[in-house]
């Protein structure tokens, strides 16, 4: 799609560090990892988010996630690893083209700030899952 960068990425006119590649996916180096390591699965056809795309390449792309992170633990001795995917500009999606982040988490990185928890009451948290069930 023109006006991609991950688009431009994969055509191999804007270079990036490649971890890995296969015939539906690349894995590349974020430009601005937020730790040592940081991953980006991304397909080679453009999906604009999670759900443009099919059930089939999402599991694939989850199985590549999965053998990003054990080499970030093997190779780079990271005791734990995030996976992040954000749709949408609410989610703090930036690059409208899929992609999963796979980040190798090390003790006390301070790589990431999780949500605040809220305090919902049984009533609150029924209503919700009526609607989701
Ligand atoms: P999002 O906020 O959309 O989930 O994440 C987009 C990610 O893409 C960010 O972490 C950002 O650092 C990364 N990124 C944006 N442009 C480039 C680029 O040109 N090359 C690489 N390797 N990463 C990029
Ligand atoms: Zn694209």
């Amino acid at each position: 799609m023109d006006n991609c960068i991950f688009c431009k990425i994969i055509a191999g006119d804007i270079p990036s560090m490649r971890v890995y590649e296969d015939e539906d996916c690349i894995a590349i180096l974020d430009i601005n990892p937020a730790a040592p390591g940081h991953t980006l699965v991304i397909p080679k056809k453009h999906y604009q988010d999670l759900f443009e795309m099919d059930e089939a390449m999402a599991g694939k792309l989850m199985m590549v996630a999965q053998e990003i992170g054990k080499r970030q633990m093997e190779r780079l001795g990271a005791p734990g690893v995030n996976l992040v995917q954000n749709n949408g500009a609410s989610a703090g999606q930036t690059v409208l083209h899929f992609h999963l982040h796979v980040i190798p988490r090390y003790e006390n990185d301070g790589a990431m700030v999780l949500w605040d928890p809220t305090q919902p009451t049984m009533d609150d948290l029924k209503a919700i899952c009526d609607k989701l069930a």
